[in-house]
């Protein structure tokens, strides 16, 4: 095949999709509005991590749903926790209170290390629209008015789809098109502390709001330091500190928190992917200096805080929070990082590889770069799931009880993948 003709970021079709998967793969055609662009196989089962399509065709999953089923396909225990609740109470609103939902609130202040209150939620996007909210009304009750209720964020972040995240998210094409977007949010370059000082030198700033470590923009971690010059800028502002780690939290970074790896508490901290281990399910956590401020009638969700996601979700964080578990996360980091420095030597495809834990990303080299995209197909046409994080950065965010074989199945196909699509 020529990929030279193949755009970057453009679906390659496998050759050996029967006639059953082509026509389940029209009706995503046909039928979902076209806002993804998913590869052209049909995911059936998977166990830990290894997924299965409709042909029978096996893959090692690297990409784990984007950072989501941390504990891998088909886990026992999980299983069981979600059939449990099944057979108990699937739903009550927020009307009516039932034992999951305040079991988890209570073992994720306990499990935060600085957090008082939680806002239970259905995704990243709504645990940032809360935190979002939250710094508003807590300006608000600190006698700002609403011009200086400015929200800092940064440039290449990713904070969600809704009109106030995606105006968080400081990246012009998520936001194309959707104006008029939400007023009060400035932004400044990220790992840049001079100018985050700059751009809270007129005191109107009541938050600022960062990633630890930037995943759909490149998966990018904060520098040494930066994390403690923002919390030092806050201070002396008299603004929030808020952490999305919606992504790198719940031990991918082999700490439970992100935040952790440089000992820089927040004020608030919003989790959602890995939370629910696959089950649909957000957070925010509050610390002291804003817990107070929601009263009764200032912010709800008919789901969130569903008993079913709630009852995965705690077998979840008590797993994700063990020693052996985060130790598995240093191990296969490595175990990653080895094996990619290995392909590197062989095929010089990468310019770097960085992150921490089991998010890294490795930044493709000249003359590679801008084909994350094609090189997706490749690798699912050898049996590898594998993420993008934009044009120029394969993403590893692997289910974090990945074993030693596959990781090294993956990485065998990855090395396959990239071999075909170098002669190609
Ligand atoms: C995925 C993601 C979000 C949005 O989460 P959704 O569940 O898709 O709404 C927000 N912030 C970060 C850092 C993310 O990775």
């Amino acid at each position: 095949m020529d990929v030279s003709s193949v755009g970057a970021g453009a679906i390659v079709s496998p050759s050996t999709a029967s006639a059953e998967s082509a026509a389940l793969l029209a009706r995503a055609d046909r039928y979902y509005v076209a806002v993804y662009q998913p590869r052209r196989i049909v995911l059936e089962r998977g166990s830990g991590s290894r997924v299965w399509d409709s042909e029978g065709r096996d893959y090692i999953d690297f990409s784990a749903g984007i950072a989501v089923n941390s504990l891998g396909h088909a886990d026992p225990e999980l299983l069981a926790a979600l059939q449990e609740q099944a057979g108990r109470l699937w739903h009550t609103s927020n009307v009516f209170v039932s034992e999951p939902p305040l079991r988890l609130a209570e073992e994720l202040v306990q499990a935060s290390g600085f957090a008082e209150r939680v806002y239970l939620c259905n995704s990243g996007t709504e645990a940032n629209e809360a935190a979002i909210k939250l710094v508003r009304k807590w300006a608000a009750a600190e006698g700002r008015p609403p011009e200086r209720r400015v929200i800092l964020t940064f440039e290449g972040s990713f904070h969600g789809r809704t009109l106030a995240a995606v105006t968080a998210t400081a990246q012009p094409k998520y936001q194309q098109g959707y104006e008029p977007l939400p007023g009060g949010f400035r932004y400044c370059a990220y790992n840049d502390l001079a100018a985050a000082e700059a751009a809270m030198a007129a005191g109107d700033v009541a938050a600022v709001m960062v990633e630890p470590i930037q995943g759909e923009g490149g998966v990018v971690p904060a520098a040494d330091g930066f994390l403690g010059g923002l919390r030092a800028l806050c201070d002396r502002h008299g603004a929030l500190l808020v952490y999305d780690e919606i992504q790198c939290g719940m031990g991918r970074t082999g700490k439970l928190w992100a935040w952790q790896n440089e000992s820089v508490a927040p004020d608030i901290l919003c989790i959602a992917k890995a939370l629910g281990a696959g089950f649909p399910i957000g957070a925010m956590l509050v610390g002291p200096r804003a817990a107070q401020i929601w009263q009764f009638g200032a912010h709800g969700t008919t789901f969130g805080g569903n008993p079913l996601a709630a009852a995965v979700a705690r077998v979840a964080l008590r797993r994700l929070a063990a020693p052996e578990l985060l130790g598995n996360v240093a191990r296969q980091s490595a175990a990653l990082r080895r094996g990619l420095g290995e392909i590197n030597e062989r095929l010089s495809v990468f310019e770097q590889v960085r992150g921490c834990g089991l998010m890294l990303g490795a930044v493709l080299a000249q003359p590679w770069r801008g084909r994350a995209g094609v090189i997706l197909d490749f690798a699912a046409a050898q049996g590898l799931l594998l993420l993008q994080a934009g044009p120029d950065v394969l993403r590893f965010v692997p289910a974090l009880n990945i074993t030693d074989t596959e990781i090294d199945t993956g990485l065998q196909r990855l090395s396959a993948a990239l071999q075909t699509f170098a002669q190609a």
